[in-house]
């Protein structure tokens, strides 16, 4: 019995053929809601820092002196924290992933116009 249950099991994986998706060639269906990556509106930003505080795994990097927020996207775990903090909601988490990458994927954003406030004071 056990081994007319094996052969069924087996010849319904031969016939389906693999449950995975074959990324990079074929991508997955996101949804609405899928968390994919972080966004900024940067020149909402008033660099505060809460994000980088509540971030559990040090992936974003905020500079009020230099007016720059910068994010290391493979230490992003994803868990939406920083947006939820955030007081000027200028985070969204977008539904497409980071691209697949071997290093560190950091991506710097700087609010041109603060700069320039801060330089003419
Ligand atoms: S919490 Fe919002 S306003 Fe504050 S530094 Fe982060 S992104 Fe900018
Ligand atoms: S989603 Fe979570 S892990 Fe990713 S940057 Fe925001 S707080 Fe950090």
């Amino acid at each position: 019995m056990a081994i007319l249950s094996m052969s069924k099991t087996l010849f319904k994986s031969l016939v389906h053929g693999p449950y995975t998706v074959l990324y990079p060639v074929k991508k997955k269906e996101t949804y609405e809601r899928t968390r994919g990556r972080v966004e900024i509106n940067i020149s909402q930003c008033i660099y505060c820092g809460l994000c980088q505080r509540r971030c559990p795994t040090g992936a974003i990097q905020v500079n009020r002196g230099n007016t720059t927020w910068s994010i290391d996207r493979l230490k992003c775990i994803q868990c939406n924290y920083c947006n939820e903090v955030c007081p000027k909601k200028c985070l969204r988490m977008n539904n497409e992933y980071t691209s697949p990458s071997f290093g560190s994927v950091r991506d710097d954003y700087t609010n041109a116009r603060v700069s320039g406030d801060k330089e003419n004071n």
